[in-house]
């Protein structure tokens, strides 16, 4: 696709002196992704600072039908965020301000760029909590955290991005200004206008402002590793400790062996702190505001193993003593994806099931990916208090990494084809991008994709925004 030089010119006037970048190697950093499965071109690089630039930019774009595609941070995982052939790329970075802060109404005003992990800052500051949470927190920002309905390691408590918003202010596609900010809880006036922009990947519009909720801060953390003997106790394990703590239970994460071999094996630092060789771990969380005279944390934690271990749910297991030892826990889950990069190709899955249905499902996966690939390794670990399980494969270790990344197709059909017959999704956070639009076609019913289609014809009649990611074929 080629962009006329004239309307270039145009939109490189509208952003302002600081607001472009063209030149190859500085627009480098914007069009490649985190994984580097996908590498984009663009002519221009725009970082508008405003509103009203974002708006008049679109408008431009909509009545020269120049595609566009919005960015955040860029730590995506399904491509969504890179213009593949030539389209304009608006970085939102610049429109970074913190509009207002409310501790009344427990409700924050961000702008799009405004990168996670200074929102938790700024919540802090408050004595609040925003509880959004992900290994990406120091990249990613609130408008693409909002556009792909993030998800991460407190949605067990808190819900993931779409419970988290109370209002939003968007940019259509014809360059028009949706001013949603409303910082209501209760609002049933019609449809609910902003969970269609949430989760919808740039593609119906650019989301420039949105109202966030806080929560009272956890001053009182409990952080545990245990070892369970299989997946089926892992849920057991779920159930008592919410039938104990009530809604205390804030992550409660799946690890298996072979991940602990690859984390300690590879991370400087990681160490596993329980001795002895056990197939599965779980690490969990309980949080409280409240003050420990009224509830003792500590207390209720073990409470929750001396019962699990009674019943055989648990066979060993540590609780922090402090923040560094609950982060070195931490350290472990989060730096698993990582760690199996040093162990050749990996094919990805982010999966979500009926949680009673984990251990099924893992024992039937297992079978039918060493049928597959006799040799490789399936590494599935993540979110198990949401049923969000990141599906990971590792090459056999003696196999050509490329000829096993080759596979990639067959085995998303193998493992997302098993995730359908037992009534999952195929995709739990990441979204579609580009990576799963494929997907979309196999697994949405025709009825679901019609009315999408429906929706972003509505909305984006001549396909500017973001085309070709969640919806390939429009007709
Ligand atoms: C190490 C690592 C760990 C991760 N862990 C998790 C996890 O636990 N849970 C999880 O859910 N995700 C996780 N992710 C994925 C990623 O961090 C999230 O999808 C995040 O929400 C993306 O935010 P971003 O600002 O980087 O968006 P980008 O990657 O820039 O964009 C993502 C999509 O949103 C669109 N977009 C961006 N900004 C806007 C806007 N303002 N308006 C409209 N559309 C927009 C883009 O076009 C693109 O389609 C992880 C990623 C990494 C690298």
């Amino acid at each position: 696709m080629t962009i006329a030089a004239v309307h270039l010119a145009k939109l490189r006037k509208i952003a302002g002196d600081r607001g472009w970048i063209d030149d190859p190697a500085d627009m480098q950093p914007f069009l490649i992704e985190p994984r580097d499965k996908y590498h984009g071109r663009t002519p221009l690089v725009l970082l508008p600072d405003s509103r009203e630039v974002v708006a008049d930019i679109v408008r431009t774009c909509a009545r020269h039908k120049i595609p566009v595609v919005p960015q955040g941070g860029n730590s995506g995982l399904v491509g969504g965020s890179i213009p593949p052939a030539g389209e304009i790329l608006i970085s939102l970075k610049r429109l970074n301000r913190v509009r207002e802060k409310r501790i009344d109404n427990l409700a924050m005003t961000v702008e799009a760029g405004c990168i996670l992990s200074d929102i938790h800052d700024q919540a802090r500051d408050m004595g609040l909590l925003f509880p959004l949470s992900l290994a990406a927190e120091g990249s990613c920002m609130i408008g693409g955290n909002l556009s792909t309905n993030a998800g991460g390691v407190n949605v067990l408590h808190y819900g993931a991005m779409r419970d988290l918003v109370l209002g939003l202010e968007v940019v259509l596609p014809n360059g028009d200004i949706w001013h949603g900010l409303k910082g209501l809880r209760k609002d049933n006036t019609g449809y609910d206008l902003k969970q269609l922009f949430i989760g919808a990947e740039g593609t119906l519009g650019i989301i420039t402002a949105a109202t966030l909720k806080l929560f009272p801060f956890p001053h009182e953390k409990q952080t545990a590793l245990v070892t369970v003997p299989d997946p089926a106790a892992a849920v057991e394990l779920l159930s008592l400790a919410r039938k104990i703590s009530g809604s205390c239970i804030t992550a409660f994460e799946i690890i298996p062996r072979i991940g602990m071999d690859f984390v300690t094996r590879h991370m400087p630092g990681c160490r596993d702190p329980i001795t002895g060789f056990y197939d599965w771990y779980v690490l969990l969380e309980c949080s409280s505001s409240l003050d420990r005279e009224l509830l003792d944390l500590e207390k209720l934690v073990e409470r929750i193993l001396s019962e699990a271990m009674a019943r055989e749910l648990v066979l060993d297991g540590v609780i922090a003593k402090n923040q560094a030892e609950s982060l070195a826990l931490w350290r472990l889950r989060e730096n698993l994806s990582e760690a199996q990069k040093h162990e050749g190709g990996s094919i990805k899955h982010d999966i979500s099931l009926p949680i009673s249905t984990i251990p099924d499902f893992l024992i039937e996966a297992g079978g039918l990916v060493a049928k597959a690939i006799p040799g490789a390794r399936p590494v599935p670990f993540g979110h198990l208090g949401d049923g969000n399980l990141h599906y990971n494969i590792s090459q056999p270790p003696e196999m050509d990494k490329q000829v096993f990344l080759d596979k990639w197709q067959d085995l998303n059909r193998i493992i997302h084809d098993l995730v359908k017959k037992y009534n999952g999704s195929f995709s739990a956070e990441h979204g579609i991008g580009r990576l799963k639009t494929g997907d979309m076609l196999r697994y949405k019913s025709p009825v679901e994709m019609a009315l999408m289609r429906q929706i972003k014809s509505i909305l984006d009649p001549d396909n500017i925004m973001n085309p070709g990611v969640i919806i390939t074929d429009r007709t």
